[in-house]
């Protein structure tokens, strides 16, 4: 079983005696730099020069200059750029600054896991990655909660990388609603499989050969939308609020029924067979070379792909019916 962490495991006081650099001032980067700020850490935000985040951090009051700058002033970075540029970013500002006791900290595992970022014996490597969204994170600190974090240490040169961990957590509220000790193994692995496999890849393909089995059979291309991917929300709040059972306990009896004799044949063992393989293609690395040889080379078939998918006839049935909805916030 997980061992969980909260607030009074946690002494904020060891990362408000360091200086903290966050890198990045996306959907992570933002919530984790003003919270720590409000938690009376001494934060400065790394952005390159010309990058449009850089008003909006200062407009919010915090301090903010070149990664590079960041690095040199810190002893604790925490890197939240986006994952398929931290090797360049850690090659061309973070290795060249780095000293001896300093922490490296990541909100997620990949380049650690898969080695695009070798870091040296002498840092400490750890993760602080909350279990939701940069902007959820931020709400939930400010009202006085958190958002329950995962926490780990890749390499403990100090001795003392997981107060650490555990202390920035509390800086950015992890802590009031618990912190669970993983590996970078672990939450790199389970974070790829479960995105891949049942989130995005697996719910995307699922909506999408629901809708052309029902359109290809003749039916109205909105009423199959409503069908296969309106109602999804509906299922997943109510799992979301108490597993399988509530979602049972909700629908109609035709519902649940058809549930148990046919979503086995839909999610068989050929799926769960091909769900091993990519398993495996995460684990030994396959995944994600190729991820990184397809970003390099400028995105090809990133491109192709996503625009056979913009103009799929779910999607466009999709803009139009939402405009009948008034209470559908696109923005969102
Ligand atoms: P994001 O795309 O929202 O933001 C990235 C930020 O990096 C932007 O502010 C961008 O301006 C900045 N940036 C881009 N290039 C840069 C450069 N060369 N130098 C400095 N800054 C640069 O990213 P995100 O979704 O917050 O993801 C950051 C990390 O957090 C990733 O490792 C991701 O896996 C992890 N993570 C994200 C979430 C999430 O909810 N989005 C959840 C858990 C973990
Ligand atoms: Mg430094
Ligand atoms: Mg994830
Ligand atoms: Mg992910
Ligand atoms: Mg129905
Ligand atoms: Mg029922």
């Amino acid at each position: 079983m997980a061992e969980l962490f909260y607030d009074d495991d946690a002494d904020l006081s060891i990362i408000q005696d360091r200086k903290v650099a966050v890198l990045g001032y996306g959907s992570q980067g933002h919530a984790h730099a003003l919270s720590l700020r409000d938690s009376g850490v001494d934060v400065r935000v790394g952005l390159h020069e010309g990058s449009k985040s850089r008003a909006k951090a200062e407009e919010q009051g915090l301090k903010v200059t070149t990664p590079a700058e960041a690095v040199k002033e810190a002893t604790v970075i925490m890197v939240l750029v986006p994952d398929p540029i931290q090797a360049k970013v850690y090659e061309e500002s973070i290795a060249p600054h780095l000293k001896d006791g300093d922490a490296l900290f990541f909100g997620h595992g990949l380049n650690i896991r898969f080695g695009f970022i070798k870091p040296p014996a002498s840092v400490d490597v750890c993760m602080v990655a909350p279990k939701g969204p940069g902007h959820l994170v931020r709400r939930q600190y400010e009202e006085g909660r958190g958002v329950p974090c995962i926490a780990a240490v890749e390499q403990d040169a100090t001795g003392k990388a997981f107060e650490l961990a555990l202390s920035y957590a509390k800086g950015i509220g992890g802590t009031r609603a618990g912190v669970i000790k993983t590996t970078f193994t672990e939450e790199t692995e389970t974070d790829l499989f479960g995105e891949q496999a049942v989130l995005c890849g697996g719910t995307s393909a699922l909506v999408k050969a629901g809708f052309e089995t029902l359109v290809e059979a003749g039916y109205q291309p909105e009423i199959a939308y409503f069908e296969c991917l309106h109602e999804l929300k509906l299922i997943v709040d109510l799992m979301y609020e108490g597993g399988l059972e509530k979602m049972r306990w909700s629908i109609s009896e035709t519902a649940e029924w058809g549930d148990y004799v046919s979503g086995p044949r839909i999610i068989n063992e050929g799926t769960k067979a091909e769900m091993k393989k990519i398993l495996g293609e995460i684990q030994d690395g396959t995944f994600a070379n190729n991820w990184m040889a397809e970003y390099n080379a400028g995105l090809p078939k990133y491109n192709e792909l996503k625009k056979a998918d913009e103009d799929h006839l779910l999607e466009t049935t999709g803009k139009k019916l939402r405009k009948l909805m008034s209470w559908v916030d696109e923005e969102a």
